[in-house]
């Protein structure tokens, strides 16, 4: 089986360290740290022991560097990372809210995250990839569009797999283009990793059984729904329905929870594991990264997730 290839924008992010309802009162703010949702779940497949590679662009500075270290480092192939020399790297600053809630500031839109396309290297990686992960807020890079597009015609065609993470909150307001490749691409989703604001956006019914059915009746074959400390539910097409309980550990900084679950279930499955087991590494993965600040930092190996799960109380 050829490796997972995920698609779409590798940032540095910088993170707030205090609480605060600003940038200067959340001080003081650290990193950079290697990001980008999907980057994130290709570092935990890839950290995981799965074949796994990335397909984006980073610029020729430091920022650039720091990604391509990490995603090499966890043995992700960045063959099909392209260095832009006219653009910087993507950037992302995170703070979080006295509330909870959680507001970034993109530079996406004017960085190399923004321009990578089709190219010999992205078409050599494609021809020989097993899976497909695409988050939907790649949709809104429209040169992310068309590989995405190409892409997974190609490897469905192949018999390859094809995993989707709607990655759109509920505030984010789509042109109707977008939305219909979002519709496209949620239907032609093997698995479907949405958290629960995303559920229904994602089947356009409200209500989780409703919108449940609803994508079953689309084509979509898996889903693992995600829901922060309070676990993930797997439902599959046959009827089946599994709950995944949360570890209980102390939330330093939720970003990338999901990614690192998404990345770890998806790869657990792909080595041959079943449904409940690949639940539970992906429970430790998402709640292992939350325990340290950095939106990857926590992406576990397969020994530190078999260390974190036999010394980790499971919620009941
Ligand atoms: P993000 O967008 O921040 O990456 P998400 O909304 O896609 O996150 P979450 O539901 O926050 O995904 O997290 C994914 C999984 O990680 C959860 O289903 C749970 O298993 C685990 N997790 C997340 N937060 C916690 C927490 N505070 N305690 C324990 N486990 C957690």
């Amino acid at each position: 089986l050829g490796p997972t290839v995920c698609v779409g924008e590798i940032l540095v992010e910088i993170v707030a360290t205090t609480v605060g309802d600003g940038f200067r009162e959340a001080q003081p703010l650290i990193g950079p740290f290697a990001s980008g949702a999907p980057a994130i779940f290709v570092s935990q497949c890839g950290r995981l022991g799965g074949r796994a590679a990335m397909i984006g662009a980073v610029g020729t500075d430091d920022f650039g560097r720091v990604n391509l270290e990490r995603l090499k480092g966890d043995g992700v192939d960045i063959s099909a990372i392209s260095v832009d020399p006219d653009y910087p790297t993507g950037s992302a600053f995170v703070r979080y809210r006295k509330d909870g809630s959680r507001d970034f500031v993109y530079n996406i839109a004017t960085s190399a995250a923004a321009r990578f396309g089709w190219s010999d290297d992205v078409s050599n990686l494609i021809g020989r990839a097993g899976h497909l992960h695409v988050m939907g807020s790649a949709l809104s890079v429209p040169s992310a569009r068309e590989v995405i597009d190409k892409a997974v015609d190609i490897v469905k065609a192949r018999g390859g797999t094809l995993s989707v993470d709607p990655n759109i909150r509920k505030e984010l307001k789509l042109d109707d283009d977008t939305e219909r490749r979002f519709s496209r691409l949620v239907a032609a989703a093997d698995l479907l990793l949405p958290s629960g604001e995303e559920l229904g956006r994602a089947a356009g019914v409200e209500g989780e059984a409703n919108a449940i059915r609803r994508l079953f009746e689309i084509g979509v074959k898996e889903i693992v729904l995600k829901r922060g400390a309070n676990g993930a539910t797997y439902y599959g097409c046959d009827g089946e329905r599994i709950d995944a309980p949360a570890f209980v550990v102390t939330e330093v900084d939720p970003t990338g929870a999901g990614d690192c679950f998404g990345g770890a279930y998806l790869t657990c499955r792909r080595l041959g594991m079943p449904v409940e087991d690949a639940l539970t590494y992906a429970a430790a993965a998402g709640a292992r990264n939350v325990t340290v600040i950095g939106p990857m930092e926590g992406a576990g190996t397969k020994e530190q997730l078999d260390a974190f799960i036999a010394a980790t109380e499971r919620r009941s």
